[in-house]
């Protein structure tokens, strides 16, 4: 083994190569204790005591993790609400945070429901602009500023170098969902972020059979040491099982987001301008919201995820995805299996998802079947 940094394909590929010491194994046992001996001098000479804080499952996932973000450490948590949730937690009452009006759903009630009744103080904004962020941010005040890029279910696009820089100087910091960029596309920290969530369930599973959340972080701090807290004692922890399923998916990470992106790319195009399509929200789509930023934030594709308005409004757009064949109607993005769903019906009021809205994770099918099923639907919904 050489020092030189890996290719994040070989990381992937390779689970950072470990092999388990004692057998030689080249795929890590599946560790489900959930405690450890104490010495008969009093101390615990593996430094693991309880399962609920720490776990040897989790060492393997979160390097390979903390790899492809160029971290200092990462942590896996039950859920991506729960790393989500973490990153918040560990603030102080009263505490400033700005989070953007488009973002994932639940996390966007979470904060303004528990959240706020706890006492941070959140304001959502338009955080794809630069000058609304400088107006909102209260420096000295301001705690965090929270990015999702690219963002559910417009797929709107957030320059984390420039909102990272303006947050930075007001001394805030910085938390990017990057879920639908995957670090394959896009590496926040290196862009100056501090801390990059995960919802592992997506892409870095991969295989819709895992509920699971990553954070990493850019350097040790007393606020990161809060967050390791706040996963040991409100006991958000991932279990051994999904950790290691976790690991078996990262392993081919590379390949089913490239799959993905070209996919979704060439469907963007296909729609684009199609008689029965409103309109196609995509980065990849020049013009498209946060198309230019994404030629430099975005490494090796635009990402799977993106929306298609139906012609004809709400019905004409429930009616479509009913008609889809290989395009599942669910919930949830980033597995093996295309999904189509109806986001108003989900996100319900207040939602910025227009009621003609289509979100679509493209999974790993023959893209020419992908957009075969599209369009009949699209006939057949239209008749
Ligand atoms: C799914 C998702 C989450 C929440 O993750 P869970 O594992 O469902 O808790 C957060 N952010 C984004 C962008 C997501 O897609």
């Amino acid at each position: 083994m050489t020092d030189k940094a890996q290719h994040p394909d070989t990381i992937a590929a390779q689970a950072l190569g470990w092999i388990d010491e004692r057998t030689r194994a080249v795929i890590p046992p599946l560790h489900v204790s959930t405690t450890y001996l104490r010495d008969e001098d009093n101390q615990y000479r593996s430094g693991r005591v309880y399962a609920r804080a720490d776990n040897p499952a989790f060492d393997q996932a979160e390097a390979v993790i903390n790899a492809l973000e160029g971290g200092h450490q990462a942590l896996l948590f039950a859920s991506g609400m729960a790393a989500a949730t973490a990153v918040f937690q560990a603030l102080k009452p009263g505490d400033h945070v700005l989070a953007p009006k488009v973002m994932y759903w639940s996390l966007r009630n979470w904060l303004m429901g528990f959240a706020t009744e706890w006492g941070l103080d959140v304001e959502l904004i338009d955080m794809t602009s630069p000058d609304a962020v400088a107006a909102a941010l209260r420096p000295g005040r301001t705690a965090l500023v929270w990015i999702e890029t690219p963002a559910n279910p417009l797929w709107t696009v957030t320059d984390i170098a420039e909102t990272a820089r303006l947050a930075h100087a007001a001394g805030a910091r910085v938390a990017v969902d990057s879920t639908v960029a995957t670090p394959l596309l896009t590496r926040p920290l290196a862009l100056g972020a501090d801390v990059v969530m995960h919802a592992a369930t997506k892409y870095l599973n991969g295989h819709s059979d895992v509920i699971a959340g990553a954070l990493v972080v850019r350097e040790d701090s007393p606020y990161w040491q809060r967050v390791r807290k706040v996963r040991a004692q409100l006991g958000g922890t991932l279990g051994s099982f999904e950790a290691w399923l976790l690991l078996r998916g990262l392993r081919t990470l590379h390949l089913r987001v490239r799959a993905a992106s070209a996919s979704a790319l060439a469907i963007a195009r296909h729609f684009d301008g199609h008689p029965l399509v409103a309109e196609v929200l995509y980065p990849g789509l020049p013009q498209c919201q946060g198309h230019t930023v994404s030629l430099r934030q975005m490494n090796g594709g635009f990402g799977g995820m993106l929306s298609i308005r139906a012609r004809g409004g709400e019905a004409a757009a429930i009616a479509v995805a009913a008609k889809t064949a290989i395009w599942k109607r669910a919930t949830s993005l980033g597995g093996t299996e295309s999904l189509i769903e109806h986001r108003a019906s989900v996100e319900g009021a207040g939602t910025p998802a227009p009621p003609d809205l289509l979100r679509l994770s493209t999974g790993l099918e023959d893209t020419a079947d992908l957009i075969a099923d599209l369009e009949q639907a699209l006939a057949l919904a239209h008749p």
